[in-house]
């Protein structure tokens, strides 16, 4: 077997030592005679599961105690809906930050339900940096300000946490959670799909602060209301229940690595790698301004576009796959989550310094 160096913005590489014990609890957990997506979600293996991978959660991202957390469905995309359902709390005007195709979706998503106010937007250069916290217009009686911490496509990371007063920060943090310790507290709600850096599609985690709940509008799904889910340990439907525990799975193996401080260190050392090569490349360069780069995800373009094939094709035959970049940005991606070993991208980076001598 050979497993891909896997440059996937999602769903992405997991670390392989996690997917080795589902594998070997495939048919048996813990000498319960069933695996794990055979389980009632209400017999007692499953609520130790879910009960630790909250426990795990928790202690990783040190969630302070008036915070609920929800393992829910629908993804990213629903919660751009889900947000406005439970967050307007009477409030008719919610303000959101563009900084590209994410923040779009959510924007577009949420004018179903109220009235938005696009605070603050960097489309004027091609969404390549993140408007100054000076420069937003905030509405004084918004529900909500929303952002989306780190911009999966464009590869933009908000590398600090903006003041909004006493109006909660929302935060669709999907590709970056986890990859750096957050102070939760500054946050009114944090939202996340899975599938980047936490585990399967399927399950969306959702960290709220537990005074902002409770006030849904009335057309909300009950599965989708974040008061009824809290009271009932988010098992007011079927939880995505073999997903929860891959995740808790994944976040024993964090602990392992030294918790998300540790893991900073190393995202970090990662990004670096790749951002320091291409800064002094004159054949590849990053369309972001320093300041405000994805550790996470790392776009990057060839000088000359019609060697993009090959060099995709060179990748390939490296064992480097996923690299194309998203049709709305062009160029390639590189995503290099959690679960990437630094070797990944010192081959990947080796492989550019080759490319670049051959073809430059
Ligand atoms: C992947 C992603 C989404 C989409 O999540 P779905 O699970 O497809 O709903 C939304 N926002 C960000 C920032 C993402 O990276």
């Amino acid at each position: 077997m050979t497993r891909a160096i896997n440059f996937s913005a999602g769903p992405a590489l997991l670390p392989e030592e996690v997917l080795r014990q589902a594998a070997d609890e495939m048919l048996d957990w813990h000498g319960s005679g069933m695996g794990v997506m055979e389980m009632s979600h209400r017999g007692k293996e499953f609520i130790k599961i879910h009960a630790e991978a909250e426990a795990d959660l928790r202690e990783l991202m040190a969630i302070p105690a008036n915070y609920k957390v929800l393992f829910l469905q629908g993804g990213a995309i629903a919660e751009n809906a889900i947000v406005p359902m439970n967050m307007l709390r009477g409030h008719g005007v919610a303000d959101y930050i563009n900084t590209g195709e994410w923040s779009k979706k959510s924007i577009k998503e949420a004018g179903k339900y109220c009235k938005v106010n696009v605070a603050a937007s960097s489309e004027d250069r091609a969404f390549t940096y993140i408007p100054p916290r000076d420069s937003w217009k905030l509405t004084t009686d918004a529900a909500y300000v929303h952002i989306c911490s780190n911009e999966t496509i464009g590869g933009l990371e908000y590398h600090w946490v903006p003041d909004t007063g006493s109006v909660p920060l929302v935060a669709d943090m999907s590709s970056h959670i986890m990859s750096r310790p957050v102070d939760v507290a500054r946050y009114g709600l944090i939202y996340a799909g899975a599938q980047k850096n936490i585990g399967p599609a399927g399950l969306t985690l959702v960290i709220v602060r537990d005074d902002l709940i409770g006030k849904a509008l009335p057309i909300t799904p009950s599965a989708f209301d974040y008061k009824q889910q809290a009271e009932s340990d988010s098992m007011l439907n079927t939880p995505p229940t073999y997903a929860i525990y891959i995740a808790g799975l994944v976040f024993k193996w964090l602990k392992k690595q030294g918790g998300l401080a540790q893991i900073e260190r190393h995202n970090i050392a990662k990004a670096a790698l790749l951002y320091d090569y291409l800064d002094q490349s004159a054949f590849f360069s990053s369309p972001v301004d320093k300041a405000d780069r994805s550790r996470m995800n790392v776009p990057f373009k060839l000088k000359d576009e019609s060697l993009d094939g090959a060099f995709l094709k060179g990748a390939e035959e490296r064992g480097m796959v996923q690299l194309k970049g998203h049709r709305a940005v062009g160029g390639m991606r590189a995503s290099i989550y959690n679960a990437m070993p630094i070797e990944g991208v010192r081959q990947l980076v080796q492989y550019m310094k080759e490319f670049e001598a051959r073809r430059a």
